[in-house]
C-alpha cells in the first residue's frame, strides 16, 4: 500500500510558520528520558524542515496530564534533549496555555531555521475532545502543518485532526510515511509466506487483529496469555491460566474460520506452567514444562515451552514475511522470557521482512537486544494494533491528498 497523501516533499516551506506534530511520548524517570527511541525518529522530518528554511514548530502530548497543567509532565526536558540531539537549540515555549502569550511570542521571534517546542498539548483538556478553540489556537501559529506523530494516529485530537481543520496545507511526515509503508506493505501485500505471531495478555484486547490477519496471512501463530482462551476452546483444561471466559466461543470461531479459508492456525503444544503468578512481576520462579494437554487445575501457563519454541521458529524460518505482535510469555520475568527470545532469535535469523507492532512487543524486541536486527519496529503502540485491525487511522486520514 502506498500512501495516498502529501508528505514534507511536497511543500516548500522557506520562511514559513511550520507546526509539527510529533509523537514525543517518552518515558520519564525523575525528570529524565528513559528511552528516546521516538526523538529519535522525529529527527529526519525535523532536520528535512529546518534545511529547507522553515521556521519549525513542534508540539507534543506526553502522559496524561488531563486538561491543566502538571510540571513533572512538561515537556522541558525533551526540548533539552532534542536540542542535543540536533546540534541546535530548541527553544521551549513554557506557557500553561500551550498556546498562550509566551508561546506566541516564542513564534513571532522566530528566524528560518529556527526550532520552537511547545508545551504539552493535553494541559488543554480540549485537545482529547478535538475541541474547535484549542485546534484554532494552534492553526494560528502557523502556515503549514505536519503530522509525524503515528503514535497518536488513532486518535483525532486538536493537534493532529481539529488543526488541519483551519490550516489550508496539512502533510505527513517521513516518520508517518515510513511506518504506514511497513505496516501497509506487510499486511495488504505481503510477499508470501505471510506469517502473523501474535500473542500478549488477552484475546479481548486484540479480537479484531485476529480476525484481520487471519483473513491476510498464510500461517496464524498464537502465544502469550490470549492462547489459553484458545486451549480452552479446544476443550482443554487450562488451570488458572488467564482465559476471557466470554471469548472461548469466539476462539472457536476462528478455529473454525482457519480451517475453512485454508489457513494454518498454529497454538501452543506445551507450556511453562507456575503456581502463582509472580509477584513483583520479575521475581524468582520455579517453571515447569508441561504438554498442553495435561495442565493441572492449580497451575497456571505463563510461557510456550520448547516444543512450541520449535515449532514456531520453524514457521518463522519458511516465511518472507513475519508481523508480530504481543508477548509470548511474561517476559518481564528472565525466567518466563524463553518463549519470547526464541521467536524473537527466529525473526533475527530470518532473511524474511520484519515488522513488530505493539508496545510491549516493541519493548521486549528492544530490551532483549534484537532491536537492529528487525526491518521495522512501529514506534505506535496502539496506533499500530488499529493499523492491524484494517482501521482507517484519523490522523492519517486528515492530511491533504496527494493530486
Ligand atoms: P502489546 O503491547 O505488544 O500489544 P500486550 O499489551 O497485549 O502486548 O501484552 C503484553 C503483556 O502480556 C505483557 O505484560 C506480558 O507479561 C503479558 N503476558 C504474556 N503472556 C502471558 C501469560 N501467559 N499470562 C499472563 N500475562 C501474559
Ligand atoms: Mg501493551
Amino acid at each position: 500500500m502506498s500512501l495516498n497523501k502529501k508528505s514534507v516533499d511536497d511543500i516548500h516551506v522557506k520562511g514559513l510558520r511550520v507546526l509539527v506534530r510529533c509523537d514525543f511520548n517518552v518515558p520519564l524517570k525523575d525528570g529524565k528520558i528513559t528511552d528516546e527511541n521516538r526523538l529519535v525518529a522525529a529527527l529526519p522530518t525535523i532536520k528535512k524542515l529546518i534545511q529547507d528554511g522553515g521556521k519549525v514548530i513542534l508540539c507534543s502530548h506526553l502522559g496524561k496530564p488531563k486538561g491543566e497543567p502538571k510540571p513533572e509532565l512538561s515537556l522541558a526536558p525533551v526540548a533539552v534533549r532534542l536540542s542535543e540531539l540536533l546540534g541546535q537549540e530548541v527553544k521551549f515555549a513554557a506557557d500553561p496555555e500551550v498556546v498562550g502569550p509566551n508561546a506566541k511570542a516564542a513564534v513571532a521571534a522566530m528566524k528560518d531555521g529556527d526550532v520552537v517546542l511547545l508545551e504539552n498539548t493535553r494541559y488543554r483538556a480540549e485537545e482529547t475532545k478535538n475541541g474547535e478553540a484549542f485546534s484554532k489556537d494552534l492553526a494560528s501559529l502557523c502556515d503549514v502543518f505536519v503530522d509525524d506523530a503515528f503514535g497518536t494516529a488513532h486518535r483525532a485530537h486538536c493537534s493532529n485532526v481539529g488543526v488541519t481543520q483551519f490550516v489550508k496545507t496539512s502533510v505527513v511526515g517521513y516518520l508517518m510515511e515510513k511506518e504506514i509503508d511497513f505496516l501497509g506493505k506487510a499486511v495488504e501485500n505481503p510477499v508470501r509466506p505471510f506469517v502473523a505471531i501474535l500473542g500478549g495478555a488477552k484475546v479481548a484486547d486484540k479480537l479484531n487483529v485476529i480476525a484481520n490477519l487471519l483473513e491476510k496471512c498464510d500461517t496464524l501463530v498464537i502465544g502469550g496469555g490470549m492462547a489459553y482462551t484458545f486451549l480452552k476452546a479446544q476443550g482443554k483444561e487450562i488451570g488458572k491460566s488467564l482465559v476471557d471466559d466470554s471469548k472461548v466461543d469466539y476462539c472457536k470461531e476462528m478455529i473454525e474460520k482457519a480451517k475453512s479459508l485454508g489457513k494454518e492456525l498454529l497454538l501452543p503444544v506445551d507450556t511453562a506452567i507456575v503456581s502463582e503468578f509472580p509477584n513483583p512481576i520479575d521475581a524468582p520462579v520455579e517453571v515447569e514444562y508441561v504438554s498442553v494437554d495435561s495442565i493441572p487445575t492449580d497451575k497456571l501457563g505463563v510461557d510456550i515451552g520448547p516444543e512450541t519454541c520449535r515449532l514456531y521458529s520453524e514457521a518463522v524460518k519458511n516465511a518472507k514475511t513475519v508481523v508480530w505482535n504481543g508477548p509470548m510469555g511474561i517476559f518481564e520475568n528472565p525466567t518466563l522470557a524463553k518463549g519470547t527470545i526464541a521467536v524473537a532469535e527466529a525473526l533475527a535469523e530470518t532473511d524474511a521482512t520484519t515488522v513488530i507492532g505493539g508496545g510491549d512487543s516493541a519493548a521486549a524486541v528492544n530490551q532483549l537486544g534484537f532491536g537492529d536486527k528487525m526491518t521495522h519496529i512501529s514506534t505506535g503502540g496502539g496506533a499500530s494494533l488499529e493499523f492491524l485491525e484494517g482501521k482507517e487511522l484519523p490522523g492519517v486520514a486528515a492530511a491533504n491528498d496527494r493530486d
